[in-house]
């Protein structure tokens, strides 16, 4: 017998169960409700896609990118990835004619298979992979030929070479792409848009106003706010205009749904990056500052000075933060069209009643951001205190391959705003158990089985205990579910064709025929 064993969910992964489960549907309907109330439609794309995809438009250099991916090559060849395995692992030695040649007929035996599952059409006929092929061909030829000169001459020289080809050889071997190399998304905004593209939605009359709501995943230290599989309810609206009043209506849409779930200890954060014009030069100001003071910045910072300067800003160390504050800031940097665009936002958002806070340093983390960029923070949640992050980004559609076109967006974090509104205050009621129905005796059990779907029609929520259960028992148990009301059906019951209905909370009892109960029972759903 297989030994006993418990499974438990991944790091970083959870359950969402009763009754929190509730309050996450609740939570969600609430923002369809509100982001259709601002004519936004939802979108739903795959939880995988390219590889590519991901690292293009977040950026080669980001954290996500960079360490975060869940990524995976999408193939069934699982003997010929054994193959490469043991094939990169190999080493013959130079000068032993039998074992390099065992290694020769299992390279050529591996290349024949590559070749065989290409022309079944199992294996991508890429041309990363037939270079990858005719490489692992030519250095074999090499190796095979160093061998030979050093069978004839011993010279130790050829040592070097042979080194150098047989390393070479192994990078050609994983450079074969089994299947495609497809990721987990990290985040949806790139989904959206490559399906923007992909459906030709810039020829739909106004602008597309999506929104979207799923897991996404990114491999991060779980802790308190943050997990390895973490919800987002996002919106984006793609477009050929990139007018100010369309960032201050999502961002009052934002506050909008933030309200009505009551998340209202937020603050909201605002700043402008500038555009491809302004950012480059900006940039290059401020890494040339960064260049001057490296010396006190800690070993991330230094690197990101490097690879993602503007990151550098968003740093927490406490002994950067002096250095930080002195440095050149984008609002003094930008170009007048991205200046006026600021300073038009900041109007639409007085215009419509919204508070907010300038904040220089607020970049975000990935490379697709122009102009407006904005955090939402709550209380109560630690140092993962962000539950919403967004911004401008009108080059991205073009950089995956479409026309020019605009783009704003934002990704609400579910679980932390979630966890804010939990910790925060008393949660509204959720429709719970509307009817406990206690049949005794087996031939009560017909009309109870009838009367329970005609209540489940009308929309109510009906608990059937599937066994018969002692009349104590029973209106305990009702009481433990917490059920409004227990229908009580016994033999006297069915033979008058009445129903008697108690209301648990004051134990008020009612006998009523069929017709009767399901109009009452109606009434009071409708409140
Ligand atoms: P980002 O685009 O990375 O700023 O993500 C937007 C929002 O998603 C953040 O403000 C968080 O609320 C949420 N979020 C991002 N990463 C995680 C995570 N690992 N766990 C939980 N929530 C997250």
């Amino acid at each position: 017998m297989a030994e006993k064993r418990e499974f438990r969910a991944i790091k970083g992964t959870r359950d969402i169960f009763p009754p929190d489960s509730s309050l996450w549907n609740w939570f969600e309907q609430a923002a369809r409700e509100v982001f259709e109330s601002y004519n936004f439609r939802d979108i739903r794309t795959p939880v995988f896609e390219e590889t590519s995809l991901f690292a293009r438009s977040i950026g080669a250099d980001t954290d996500i990118v960079g360490k975060e991916m869940y990524t995976f090559e999408d193939h069934d060849l699982i003997e010929l990835e054994r193959q490469r395995a043991h094939l990169t692992m190999r080493q013959p030695p130079l000068g032993n004619l039998n074992d390099f040649g065992v290694y020769e007929r299992e390279i050529q035996d591996f290349v024949d298979s590559l070749g065989r599952v290409t022309a079944d059409g199992e294996m991508a006929n890429t041309p990363e992979n037939s270079k990858a092929r005719e490489r692992i061909g030519q250095f074999l030829s090499r190796l095979n030929m160093l061998q030979q000169q050093f069978v004839e001459s011993q010279s130790t020289v050829l040592q070097h070479d042979y080194q150098i080809v047989l390393g070479n050889m192994i990078y050609s071997l994983r450079d074969v792409e089994f299947g495609d190399v497809l990721t987990l998304r990290p985040e949806a905004t790139a989904s959206v848009v490559r399906a923007y593209i992909e459906h030709g939605m810039h020829t739909l009359p106004g602008n597309a106003k999506l929104y979207y709501i799923g897991p996404m995943f990114r491999r991060e230290r779980p802790q308190k706010g943050r997990y390895r599989q973490f919800y987002q309810i996002g919106a984006e609206v793609l477009g050929q205009s990139d007018a100010p009043a369309i960032d201050a209506e999502v961002l009052e849409m934002l506050l909008v749904f933030f309200k009505r779930v009551g998340l209202t200890r937020t603050t909201l954060y605002l700043n402008s990056i500038g555009c491809k014009d302004c950012r480059p030069k900006y940039v290059e100001m401020l890494r040339e500052e960064l260049r001057k003071v490296k010396d006190q910045l800690g070993p991330d910072s230094q690197r990101r000075i490097e690879t993602n300067t503007l990151r550098v800003l968003d740093s927490k160390l406490p002994e950067e933060q002096p250095i930080i504050e002195r440095l050149p800031r984008i609002s003094a940097h930008l170009c007048d069209a991205c200046r006026e665009h600021f300073a038009k936002l900041k109007e639409e958002l007085k215009l419509r009643g919204i508070a907010y806070k300038e904040n220089w340093r607020l970049v975000r983390g990935l490379d697709y951001y122009t102009r407006t960029t904005f955090e939402v923070t709550a209380e109560g949640l630690g140092s993962q205190n962000a539950v919403c992050g967004g911004g401008r980004y009108d080059g991205l559609v073009e950089l995956l391959g479409g026309q020019p076109t605009k783009g704003i967006g934002f990704a609400i974090g579910s679980d932390r705003a979630i966890l804010s509104i939990q910790e925060g205050r008393k949660l509204p009621p959720l429709p719970g158990l509307s009817v406990f129905i206690a049949w005794m005796g087996a031939k009560t059990y017909p009309t109870a089985v009838s009367i329970a779907k005609k209540l489940r029609d009308a929309g109510l929520a009906v608990e059937l205990p599937p066994e018969e259960m002692k009349f104590k028992k029973s209106l305990g148990l009702a009481d433990k579910l917490g059920a409004r009301y227990a229908l009580i059906i016994g033999e006297d019951e069915v033979a008058s064709g009445t129903f008697t209905l108690k209301r648990l909370a004051d134990a008020d009892q009612q006998r009523l025929s069929e017709i009767d109960l399901l109009e009452y029972l109606e009434s009071e759903r409708r409140g």
